[in-house]
């Protein structure tokens, strides 16, 4: 096996469960992480098809299900709190659900006797040459790498260094969202209550056995100029769109100001022909983020570690054969999921009082409708639109 010394940046989803399939394969995984620790909490991030096969594959589909938020059904309701409409807890939580960071935890524990973990340090250079990579730090010593893997997520660093600017490779889908954790006032059990007005909409889902709740704020907009690392001019933005908005928004945005986990972003994407150059290759949201609108950045990460790391082994770790059957494999899985994004921004952010009522509508009707099938199975199909090979491991 050649090419074993592998840097992976970025220790949530993708990282931690690339470095679990790459150890079991016989390579060695070193995974730098910017955070000066594991980043626990976070919002509810869901499984669908494939991705639960390979959560069984790694013995961990029983911590995971340990672990699962088990979200019961959300209630759209209007300014005076009445329902209007009922979802089904698929449609929000897909097949198994799990707060990102209960995640991170149990893909942490799972490989931390084995790994290298190195928090609180971020690659700043590059270097590839004949037979390795050369990387520097922002901290630490520069070192020798066979490979390197970003799974630093939507704005990775790594693709930043090693493909170019973000601005090439990311297409916004014209909605923002804040998500953060907020006392759960309105005691809901297991459950999500939901409000919406034109182009805006404001959620609360209980989480942690109800003793918190996660408060969500989604509004359409074009381009929007912020800074990324300034929190309160974000914060700001979130309250001038929602200001005048009714139900319990004015309680949410003023948990908003004290909330430690606050976190913004625009809903994007990354398209890429592919997810490699040279010896350096991306996986998860920093190769193809799908957009929290898909409900599938979870399962794509899951999946594209797997599939990785078992071409990186089915080729001896020929990094140039392995990244071009890696990309192969994974592009229609990525498109379908990518494609599911697209088509939900309007359901879940109506943009006028016309397409409220319609989606409001299309809700109530749809255990009546002869496509509601159709519908529901949509998210199953693309979390199954790709076939998983074995990638046999050496025995222990
Ligand atoms: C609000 C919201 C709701 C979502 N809901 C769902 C859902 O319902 N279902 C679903 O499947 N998915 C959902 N997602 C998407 C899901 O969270 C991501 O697709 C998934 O976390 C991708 O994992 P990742 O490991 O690729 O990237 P990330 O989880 O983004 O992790 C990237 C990691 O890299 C680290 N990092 C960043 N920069 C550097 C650097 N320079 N050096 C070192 N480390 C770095 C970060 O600190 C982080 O730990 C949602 C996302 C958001 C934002």
């Amino acid at each position: 096996m050649q090419n074993r010394r592998v840097l992976i940046s970025g220790a949530s989803v993708a990282g931690p469960a690339l470095a679990f399939w790459l150890r079991r394969h016989g390579f060695t995984p070193t995974v730098v992480e910017r955070a000066p620790e594991l980043r626990d909490g976070g919002y509810a991030v869901d499984f669908r098809g494939a991705s639960l096969q390979v959560l069984d594959r790694m013995g961990l589909l029983g911590a995971v299900e340990a672990a699962a938020t088990r979200m019961g059904e959300v209630t759209y309701v209007d300014s005076a709190n009445r329902p209007l409409v009922v979802t089904p807890p698929t449609y929000q939580s897909g097949e198994l659900e799990i707060l990102r960071g209960d995640l991170a935890r149990i893909l942490y524990d799972a490989t931390r006797d084995g790994v290298e973990y190195v928090f609180g340090d971020s690659v700043t250079g590059i270097a590839e040459h004949g037979d390795g990579v050369t990387v520097t730090f922002a901290h630490g010593e520069p070192r020798e790498f066979d490979l390197v893997i970003g799974a630093d997520g939507l704005h990775s660093n790594v693709r930043s260094l090693a493909f170019g600017e973000e601005s090439r490779f990311r297409r916004d889908l014209g909605y923002y969202v804040s998500i953060f954790t907020v006392p759960n006032h309105l005691g809901l059990d297991r459950a999500g209550r939901f409000y919406n007005e034109p182009n805006r909409t404001v959620g609360v889902y209980s989480a942690r056995d109800n003793t918190e709740a996660k408060a969500l704020f989604w509004f359409g907009a074009d381009q929007l100029d912020y800074d990324p690392r300034d929190a309160a001019q974000q914060r700001r933005i979130v309250e001038e769109k929602f200001r005048d908005v009714g139900w319990e928004t004015s309680t949410l945005l003023a948990a908003m100001r004290e909330a430690p986990d606050f976190y913004f972003d625009s809903a994007s994407q990354i398209k890429l022909d592919s997810y490699a150059r040279g010896r350096v290759a991306l996986v998860g949201d920093a190769a193809y983020c799908a957009a929290p609108l898909s409900g599938m950045g979870t399962s794509l990460a899951i999946v594209g570690a797997y599939v990785l790391a078992g071409e990186l082994a089915a080729a001896g770790g020929d990094h140039a054969t392995a990244f071009d059957a890696y990309s192969r494999e994974m592009r229609g899985f990525v498109d379908a999921c990518q494609k599911l994004a697209e088509g939900n921004g309007k359901w879940f952010v109506p943009p006028t009082r016309g397409w409220l009522k319609f989606r409001n509508l299309n809700y109530r009707l749809l255990p009546y409708l002869p496509w509601r099938k159709l519908i529901e199975e949509l998210p199953l199909k693309a979390g199954n639109a790709i076939t998983l090979k074995p990638y046999p491991v050496a025995p222990a």
